[in-house]
């Protein structure tokens, strides 16, 4: 029970809606599986435990009086570190370079973003400062320019393997045109991002540059390209399994 605690904390903190308590129980249940220790809390930004090397970072922003969050994952490798999106908030990214800078002095630094909306890419360029080679779709570099936003300079079209196991993949337009996920295969962790939703959300969230009619189809890529994946990370909300991807697809087809 003092594992299980601070994780009781840490998601009593999070903005459930109403359906995703649902599967508040069974998440914590999947949650205690997890190796690992306590969440740490590194100024804003909340880093939890996903398997040896691997962390989900948690950072927040409020949006008309309600307190959001936003997922990335953090992979740890003697080779180096990869970010796989930026926390939402400028500080937040300050923060979590603060403490990789303090705990793992010296590896080089690689960021890759999902696509180009604030959760994913707002802090970039305290990445970029710190000297990361910073991957993306070519589609995530346009957009960023054209946001005015330093843009990556390493671009994937469909898909790349990194050093250390890691594959980027861009499976089609989904929740924006160019949205991309990223697969740990040593700890078959999938970063999905905001091409899927939490395993009980109720709703596909912000649809303002989702291609609805192409999203089921790049999710099925996916689901097809990963049967191996055994922790599932959404782009906001529990992460989970597999679940979360049948979830979403049931979200697009209804
Ligand atoms: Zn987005």
């Amino acid at each position: 029970m003092r594992r299980l605690l601070p994780l009781l904390l840490l998601l009593c903190s999070l903005p459930l809606h109403a359906a995703e308590t649902e599967g508040y129980r069974e998440t914590l249940r999947a949650l205690d599986a997890v190796r690992g220790a306590d969440p740490v809390q590194a100024g804003e930004l909340q880093l939890l435990p996903l398997a040896d090397g691997a962390w989900l970072h948690r950072s927040y922003l409020e949006i008309n009086g309600v307190r959001m969050h936003a997922n990335g994952v953090l992979h740890v490798h003697e080779q180096g570190i990869t970010v796989i999106d930026t926390p939402w908030t400028v500080q937040a990214s300050r923060d979590l370079l603060a403490f990789l800078q303090r705990e793992y002095p010296g590896r080089p630094l690689r960021l890759i973003v999902s696509h180009a909306h604030d959760d994913a890419i707002g802090g970039i360029e305290v990445f970029s400062d710190a000297g990361a080679a910073i991957y993306a779709n070519a589609k995530t570099a346009e957009l960023a320019r054209r946001q005015g936003i330093r843009a990556p300079q390493w671009l994937i079209t469909e898909s790349f393997t990194l050093p250390g196991g890691i594959e980027v993949f861009h499976p089609g337009a989904a929740h924006s045109a160019d949205n991309i996920v990223v697969w740990l295969k040593a700890s078959r962790i999938l970063y999905a991002g905001d091409v899927a939703r939490s395993r009980n959300a109720d709703s596909l969230g912000n649809l303002a540059d989702a291609d609805r009619a192409a999203w089921p189809a790049s999710l099925r890529a996916v689901m097809q390209r990963y049967p191996d994946a055994e922790i599932v990370v959404p782009g906001h909300g529990l992460h989970g399994g597999q679940e979360l991807l049948v979830n979403t697809l049931r979200l697009l087809e209804r």
